[in-house]
């Protein structure tokens, strides 16, 4: 068997490193329309070229369940409604909601950037948090606050003006490998917070076994990486976190890192076709066995 090529370094693209400055990158995979790099100075792996804010606005607000980029996620967000089922999604959100509040001390003020179909505020509300949203889809934003009654103000975080108020706790599910500047999203994070109030932060892993195997697959020359990648790395993404950089991330915001847990992903709601879901299911569960799992949590607390 050949031995796998070594990486190449790629052409310093445009914008340096969102969290260490550094211009120097290596190619992860090519999907044509954009690279993916990592960071040769911290690891943090990026998408190139990035979005312009309006290009970026535009896409987070077309129709997320419509995103034809991947079919098999057309009904994970079915199941977000006052209705709802109690899956393993939900119980996790039960979860992140505990861990929050083991560093908090309880529930208190709760921003929650990112709140999308508006169900993780009204789970925390039901433990008595006082939940204030942050979404920058008007769309889901109004449908989220006709559904749960909520507090969601429309716009990216940044242009947020909370009046002086100190949150106890934040949570960013799913949101800080959307955004264009995390560090900077960290940092406002941490202004926002009362001193001993936390945030909750929830990512896929970029060193998913899943993930490491269809990577090393394309830089093979594999005949369908071109159909795999996409999955993996999905146009809204711009950022791909490992333990190491997610840790580093919150930490140069000023952070203190609570907890690391490592969490499986739940294909349940997912529309494959068994061929494909019991391979796929295989491989997460051997990567969770070997501390590779599909995603990442944290809580850092402000000290
Ligand atoms: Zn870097």
């Amino acid at each position: 068997m050949a031995a796998m090529p070594a990486t190449t370094a790629t052409d310093a693209p445009l914008v340096p490193c969102a969290l260490c400055g550094s211009s120097s990158y290596r190619r992860v995979v090519d999907l044509g329309w954009r690279r993916i790099l990592k960071c040769a100075q911290c690891g943090l792996v990026r998408a190139d070229p990035l979005p312009s804010p309006e290009e970026k606005l535009r896409a987070e607000t077309y129709d997320y369940e419509q995103d034809v980029a991947c079919p098999e996620v057309q009904d994970l967000f079915a199941n977000y409604h006052r209705d709802f089922v109690e899956d393993p999604i939900i119980r996790r959100m039960r979860q992140h909601l505990a861990d929050l509040e083991n560093v908090t001390g309880g529930p208190g003020t709760l921003l929650d950037v990112g709140a999308a179909t508006g169900i993780f505020m009204h789970l925390a509300r039901e433990r008595g948090w006082r939940p204030i949203g942050v979404e920058l889809c008007e769309t889901r934003a109004q449908e989220a606050m006709k559904e749960f009654d909520l507090d969601i103000r429309v716009g990216t975080f940044e242009q947020q003006s909370f009046d002086g108020v100190h949150f106890d706790g934040m949570s960013m599910l799913d949101v800080v490998e959307h955004v264009p500047d995390p560090l900077a999203m960290l940092r406002r994070a941490h202004a926002l917070l009362r001193p001993g109030g936390a945030v909750f932060i929830a990512v896929p892993n970029q060193q998913c076994l899943l993930t490491v195997l269809v990577n090393t697959y394309a830089r093979l020359g594999g005949p369908n990486a071109q159909k795999l990648l996409p999955r993996l790395y999905v146009p809204l993404h711009l950022h791909y976190f490992t333990p190491a950089t997610l840790t580093r991330l919150v930490t140069t915001a000023g952070f203190q890192r609570r907890l690391l847990r490592h969490a499986p992903v739940y294909l349940g709601r997912y529309t494959m076709p068994l061929w494909m879901k019991v391979p796929l299911k295989s491989i997460l569960t051997v990567g969770g066995a070997l501390g590779m799992n599909g995603r990442v949590e944290i809580v850092a607390v402000k000290a």
